[in-house]
C-alpha cells in the first residue's frame, strides 16, 4: 500500500522509545508512561547498537511467517535474566513508531528484526542512524525511517511531508519508499508505471567497488559505464545464495507476490545451504524449536526442487559447510556481484568480488527480476604494507579497525577496499577474515584486491577453470580514484594480538565487535570455553594457526586446561579434509580438543561451543559478540592463536612462541 503522502502520528497511537535504562522501557510496554523527546536526551539517554539478535534472536527467526516471528519482538533484549518485552508486547503496546539511538540493526542481515516491527504496527523507525542492510529491510518492506528532528515535529502535532522523509536517499530507493515498499515497487515497474532514472555519471576514475557496479549496469551503452557515489543504478547479479535460516522466508514472499507456479531468473547461478542449524540438536535451549528447524529445512528443500538451484544440503547430518566459505570455493569469480541472503556475504570480496547481504524480500525480488537497484557506495580504503609479527592474525587487523575506526563510523555503509603489499604477504585464507568482518565494522561490504595468488586459488578448487579468463575478470582501483573514507594506511608489523570484550549490556555499555583491548592489558580474565571455528575463523589457515598452537602445547605436555573446553570446528569438507591429510587431528587428540563437523554451530547458538549460564566466559574466533548470539554467557572475539592458546592457559592469553616451555606437564 502506497503511504500517505503526508505523515501523521495516529490518534491513540504511540511512540516507544528504546531507552537505556530498561526500566522506562518496560513502564511503556505496559502502558503506564507515554514519553514525548523533550523528556529524553537524544540520543544520550537512547539505547545504541540495538542489534537484529536483539530484535529477533535465531530462535524466533525458526518462524518463517513475518505475523508469528513478530509476536517474539525484541526477545533478545534481556536484563537481570528477565525479558524486557514480555511475547506480543509490542504489537499489544499500540506503537506505530519506535526510538533508538545510533546504529540501530547492526548485526545480522535478517529481514525478521524489520518484520518483526512491522507486523507489530510500527510505521516509522527514528534513530540518530540506522545499520546499512537494516535501513535497507526497512526500505523494502515499506518501514519509514526518520531522525529526531521530524518526530519533534510529529509529536508536536504536525504533519511531515512523506518528501521530506526520502528526499535524501537515491531516486530509486524514493521510488520504492513512495510505491510503499520492494514488491510494490517491482510491479509498478513491471507494469510501467514508474520510470527509472539513468545515471549520467561522467567518465571518471573509480574505485574497483564502482568499476563492478558500472560493468553490471543494465541497459547503458559501454562508453557510459561510469558511476559515482549516490547514482542509483539497476544491475544484474551474477549470483547468490540463502540457507535454512531465510530461504522458508524467500520462497513464501515468492508465493504470496507471484504465486505457486512463480519461476526465477538462471537459477544455476544461484544456490541454497544447509549451514546454520545443522547441529541444534546438540543445543539443550534449541530442543523446543527442532519442529520448527525441521520445517525450515524442508522448506528450503521444496524451494530448491521448484527452482532448480544449486544444492548443498547436508547429508547424514553433515554440512558441506559454512555459505561463505564454500561459495568462496566454489562459485565467487572475480569481478562478479553476488547477493545472497546473510551479513557475511561480504567475505566473497575475498576473490575480487562485491557481495553483500540482503534481506528475504531484497533476495526475493532479484532472483525472480534476475536484477536489483543499488545506490553506488562510498568507499575506504585500507592501504597494508608490512607483515604480521608471529603472535598476530588478520583478526587482530580487523579488530584494530574495528576500534580505531568503525567506532568512529567512518566505515558505516562504505566499501572497505584492502590494498597493498601488506595484503599481498597474507594469505587468502587470511585477506577472507578481512571482508567477512566487513559487515561488524557496518559497512557495505569489503573487497580485497587480486594477485596470482588469488587466481590460483580459485582456480585450484575449480577444475578447468581458465585462469586467464578469471584475471581478465579482476578489477583495481584507479590511481586517483576518490574514498570518500580516506585512505588509510596500516602497517601489520604495529599489530598487537587483541579482544573485543563483552560490555556490560544490561547497563547500556553494548557488547560490540568494537569493544577493543590489548590482550597484555586485559588482566586475568579466566575462561570456561573456547570456541574456533565459523565462516571468519574455520578456515584452512586458522587450522594451521590452531595447529601451530595445539603442538606446541602438546608436544610440551601441555593439555586443554581443566575445566575448559575447547571446541574447534571446521567451515567446510575441503578444510576438514586438508586437516585430516596434514594429521592435525591426531594433535587435536591429543590435546583434548573437541572436534564439530563443517557448520556454523555456536557461533549462531546453534551447536557445540554455546555457553549455558551467564557467569560463563566463553574466548572465541567468531566475528560477532552480541550478547545472548552464542549463549547468555560473556564472549571475548579474539584471534585464532589467542583463542587456541587461551584454551591452554585457562586465562585469555596471547600466543607467543615458545610459551609452553617454561612448564612441563606430563599427561
Ligand atoms: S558462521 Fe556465524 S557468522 Fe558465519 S554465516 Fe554462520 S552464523 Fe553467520
Amino acid at each position: 500500500m502506497q503511504p500517505d503522502p503526508v505523515f501523521r502520528l495516529t490518534p491513540g497511537k504511540r511512540v516507544l522509545f528504546l531507552t537505556k535504562d530498561p526500566e522506562l522501557i518496560r513502564r511503556q510496554l505496559r502502558g503506564e508512561l507515554d514519553l514525548t523527546l523533550a523528556d529524553l536526551s537524544a540520543p544520550a539517554d537512547l539505547l545504541d547498537d540495538i542489534n537484529t539478535d536483539v530484535m529477533t534472536p535465531a530462535w524466533v527467526c525458526f518462524h518463517h511467517r513475518p505475523e508469528d516471528l513478530a509476536r517474539e519482538a525484541y526477545a533478545g533484549m534481556v536484563v537481570d535474566g528477565e525479558r524486557v518485552f514480555p511475547r506480543d508486547a509490542l504489537h499489544d503496546g499500540n506503537f506505530e513508531v519506535i526510538v533508538s539511538g545510533q546504529r540501530k540493526g547492526v548485526g545480522s542481515s535478517r529481514e525478521t528484526a524489520t518484520q518483526a516491527e512491522k507486523w507489530s504496527g510500527i510505521r516509522l523507525a527514528v534513530a540518530e542512524s540506522f545499520a546499512p542492510i537494516h535501513a535497507a529491510n526497512n526500505v523494502n518492506q515499506g518501514v519509514l525511517m526518520a531522525g529526531y528532528d521530524v518526530l519533534a515535529r510529529l509529536q508536536r502535532g504536525e504533519g511531515v511531508p512523506l518528501e521530506e522523509l526520502y528526499r535524501d536517499y537515491d531516486p530509486i530507493t524514493q521510488l520504492i519508499v513512495q510505491q510503499g515498499g520492494l514488491f510494490p515497487f517491482a510491479k509498478a515497474l513491471a507494469h510501467g508505471e514508474v520510470t527509472l532514472p539513468r545515471p549520467a555519471t561522467a567518465r571518471r576514475p573509480m574505485t574497483m567497488a564502482e568499476k563492478i557496479l558500472a560493468r553490471h549496469m543494465t541497459g547503458v551503452a559501454d562508453d557510459t559505464r561510469y558511476v559515482k557515489p549516490g547514482d542509483a543504478v539497476v544491475v544484474s547479479v551474477d549470483g547468490g545464495y540463502s540457507h535454512e535460516f531465510t530461504t522458508a522466508q524467500v520462497h513464501y514472499f515468492l508465493e504470496q507476490e507471484y504465486g505457486p507456479d512463480y519461476r526465477i531468473q538462471n537459477p544455476e547461478r544461484f544456490a541454497v545451504f544447509e549451514d546454520h542449524l545443522v547441529y541444534a540438536d546438540e543445543v539443550r535451549k534449541m530442543r523446543p524449536f527442532l519442529d520448527q528447524i525441521e520445517t525450515l529445512r524442508q522448506l528450503q528443500r521444496e524451494f530448491q526442487r521448484h527452482t532448480g538451484v544449486r544444492d548443498f544440503s547436508a547429508h547424514d547430518r553433515v554440512s558441506p559447510g559454512i555459505c561463505h566459505e564454500v561459495a568462496r570455493e566454489q562459485m565467487i569469480e572475480p569481478g562478479q556481484f553476488v547477493q545472497a541472503t546473510d551479513s557475511h556475504t561480504c567475505m566473497g570480496g575475498v576473490n575480487n568480488a562485491l557481495s553483500w547481504g540482503v534481506g528475504a524480500t531484497e533476495y526475493a525480488s532479484l532472483v525472480y527480476d534476475g536484477f536489483t537497484t543499488v545506490e553506488v557506495p562510498e568507499s575506504i580504503r585500507f592501504e597494508l604494507v608490512g607483515a604480521l609479527p608471529a603472535t598476530c592474525t588478520a583478526k587482530d587487523v580487523m579488530l584494530h579497525i574495528l576500534l580505531r575506526y568503525a567506532r568512529e563510523e567512518k566505515t558505516l555503509n562504505r566499501v572497505m577496499e584492502f590494498t597493498g603489499p601488506g595484503l599481498a604477504s597474507l594469505s587468502p585464507d587470511e585477506r577472507a577474515t578481512l571482508t567477512n568482518m566487513a559487515t561488524e565494522c557496518s559497512a557495505r561490504t569489503g573487497i580485497c584486491a587480486a594477485d596470482e595468488k588469488t587466481l590460483e586459488w580459485i582456480a585450484s578448487r575449480r577444475p578447468g577453470t581458465d585462469i586467464a579468463r578469471l584475471r581478465s575478470q579482476v578489477v583495481e582501483p584507479d590511481p586517483d580514484a576518490e574514498y570518500a573514507g580516506g585512505i588509510h594506511v596500516i602497517d601489520l608489523s604495529a599489530m598487537r594480538p587483541m579482544v573485543a570484550h563483552p560490555g556490560d549490556p544490561d547497563h547500556g555499555v553494548p557488547s560490540d565487535p568494537t569493544n577493543g583491548e590489548y590482550v597484555d592489558q586485559l588482566g586475568d580474565v579466566k575462561i570456561d570455553i573456547a570456541y574456533a571455528g565459523s565462516c571468519t575463523a574455520g578456515k584452512i589457515d586458522d587450522f594451521v594457526f590452531y595447529h601451530r598452537v595445539c603442538k606446541d602445547a602438546v608436544d610440551h605436555g601441555w593439555r586443554v586446561a581443566p575445566g575448559v573446553e575447547f571446541i574447534i570446528q571446521f567451515s567446510s569438507r575441503e578444510v576438514e579434509d586438508y586437516a585430516r591429510s596434514e594429521g592435525f587431528l591426531e594433535t587435536f587428540e591429543r590435546a583434548g580438543v573437541r572436534l564439530i563437523h563443517p557448520g556454523c554451530g555456536a557461533c549462531i547458538g546453534c551447536g557445540p561451543g554455546v555457553s549455558e549460564t551467564t557467569e560463563q566466559v566463553t574466548v572465541s574466533a567468531i566475528n560477532r559478540n552480541y550478547k545472548g548470539r552464542s549463549g547468555p554467557g560473556m564472549l571475548y572475539l579474539a584471534s585464532p592463536l589467542t583463542v587456541a592458546a587461551s584454551a591452554f592457559t585457562g586465562v585469555i592469553s596471547e600466543y607467543r612462541p615458545g610459551m609452553f616451555e617454561r612448564r612441563l606437564v606430563t599427561a
